[in-house]
C-alpha cells in the first residue's frame, strides 16, 4: 500500500457509534469514503456513511469481505476482539495496530504500559481473588477503587472501597477474577489529552481538555484547562511519549488526574476518537475526527491550535430535549448522533459552546 492514500480511497471504520458518525462526516471533505463494520442497525455512522456492513466481530466472511473492499481498516471503539483485528490486519492495513489495542483493553496491561513509559499512575495491584485483594488493600490503604480490567466503562464495574467496606461484598459485587486495586487520588482537577500520530511518526497532541464528570459520565470538557503552563505542557509530554512507545498511527486519548501538588498520573488510555476531543469539532484549527482522518490515510497532521475557548457539554438521555433552545443559541454547535432512543445514561449528542471575542 502506498504510504499516502488519495482521495476516493475507503476508509473501513470498525463500530457504528458516534465517534464512527463524526469521523465519517470529517473523512468527506477529505474526499475519502467509509464502509462502516457493526453488528448494529441503523447505526449512528451507518446514516452518514456510504456503505454499512452489519454483522457480529466473529462472523469471517463478513469480516473478509469487508477488509477486501477498504484500502485501511481502524476502530471507533475498543471492545472489539483483538483476535477480530488480528485477523483483519493480515488482510488490510490496520491502524492503530492491534497490540495497541490489547493494551487498551486490560486496566492491568495499560497501567503496567504507563508506568514502563515512565509516566505516574495511581498505585494498584493485579487482584484476581479475595485473598488478593484483602492483601492488596493492606498495601495500598483505604480509600482505593476497585474496577474490572475489562469492559469498564462510564463508573460501570467499578467500587470504591472506603473504612467501611466488606472486600468479601465488594469483590462479589464485581462478579469476576480479573481485577485491579487503585490507591484513590485526591485529584484537583481531570484531564485529558488527545494525541495523533501519523505514519511517519510525527505527532501532535491537542490543547489540554479539563473534564467534568457527573453520575461517572462526562458532563462538560473546558478548553483551555484552568491549569499552570506547566501541568498542561507535562500532560501533552506524556501523551506524545505513551503514542510513541505504542508505535501509534491514528489517536491516543489519555485521561489523567491531576494532584494538589501538580503531578499528572495517567488513568486511562482509549486509541481513538475520545469525548473530551469534541471541543475540536468547532474550538480548534483541526478537529480531532480530521486529524483521526489524516493519521490513518497518511496525510500530514493538521494545526492544533485553539481558535476559540469552548465548553463541550454532553446531552445525555432527556438532555437531548434542549436541541430546541440550543439551536436558537448564536455561539452553540449542536450535534447530534441520530439515535433514536433517549435512555437514561446514553450519549445522544453534544454541544459545543464557543467563547467568541
Ligand atoms: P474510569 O472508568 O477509570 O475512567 O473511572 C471513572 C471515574 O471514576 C474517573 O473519571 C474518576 O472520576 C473516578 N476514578 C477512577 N479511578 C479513580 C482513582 N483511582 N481515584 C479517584 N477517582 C477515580
Amino acid at each position: 500500500m502506498p504510504e499516502v492514500l488519495a482521495p476516493g480511497a475507503v476508509i473501513g471504520i470498525i463500530g457504528g457509534g458516534q465517534l464512527g458518525r463524526m469521523t465519517a462526516l470529517a473523512a468527506a471533505p477529505l474526499g475519502y469514503r467509509c464502509h462502516i463494520f457493526t453488528p448494529e442497525e441503523d447505526s449512528p455512522a451507518s446514516q452518514v456513511a456510504e456503505r454499512t456492513t452489519v454483522a457480529s466481530y466473529d462472523d469471517e466472511a463478513a469480516l473478509s469481505a469487508f477488509a477486501a473492499s477498504v484500502d485501511v481498516i481502524t476502530y471507533e471503539f475498543e471492545n472489539i476482539p483483538v483476535d477480530t483485528v488480528e485477523r483483519l490486519s493480515k488482510l488490510a492495513p490496520v491502524r492503530p495496530r492491534p497490540s495497541v489495542l490489547a493494551v487498551s483493553q486490560h486496566r492491568v496491561a495499560e497501567k503496567d504500559f504507563a508506568r514502563d513509559a515512565g509516566a505516574g499512575t495511581a498505585p494498584y495491584r493485579h487482584v484476581t481473588s479475595l485473598e488478593q485483594l484483602r492483601t492488596a488493600v493492606e498495601e495500598i490503604g483505604r480509600p482505593a477503587v476497585l474496577k474490572t480490567c475489562r469492559f469498564g466503562y462510564d463508573g460501570k464495574g467499578q467500587v470504591k472501597i472506603v473504612a467501611e467496606t466488606d472486600l468479601a461484598e465488594a469483590w462479589g459485587s464485581l462478579n469476576t477474577d480479573d481485577a485491579v486495586l487503585e490507591g484513590f487520588v485526591d485529584f484537583e482537577k481531570e484531564i485529558s489529552v488527545i494525541v495523533a500520530r501519523g505514519v511517519d511518526g510525527t505527532s501532535r497532541a491537542f490543547p489540554v481538555a479539563e473534564n467534568h464528570h457527573v453520575d461517572h459520565i462526562l458532563s462538560t470538557s473546558t478548553v483551555p484547562a484552568a491549569i499552570a503552563p506547566a501541568t498542561e505542557s507535562a500532560a501533552r509530554s506524556v501523551a506524545e511519549a505513551l503514542a510513541k512507545r505504542l508505535d501509534l498511527v491514528g489517536l491516543l486519548a489519555v485521561e489523567m488526574f491531576v494532584t494538589s501538588d501538580g503531578k499528572v498520573l495517567v488513568n486511562e488510555v482509549a486509541p481513538r476518537p475520545h469525548n473530551s476531543g469534541h471541543w475540536t469539532q468547532d474550538g480548534c484549527a483541526t478537529s480531532q475526527f480530521e486529524q483521526f482522518v489524516r493519521a490513518v490515510t497518511g496525510l500530514p497532521l493538521g494545526p492544533v491550535d485553539v481558535r476559540f475557548p469552548t465548553v463541550m457539554q454532553n446531552l445525555i438521555g432527556d438532555e437531548v430535549e434542549q436541541w430546541k433552545t440550543i439551536v436558537a443559541e448564536p455561539d452553540a454547535k449542536l450535534h447530534l448522533y441520530g439515535k433514536s432512543e433517549a435512555r437514561p445514561g446514553r450519549k445522544m449528542g453534544h454541544v459545543n459552546r464557543i467563547r467568541v471575542s
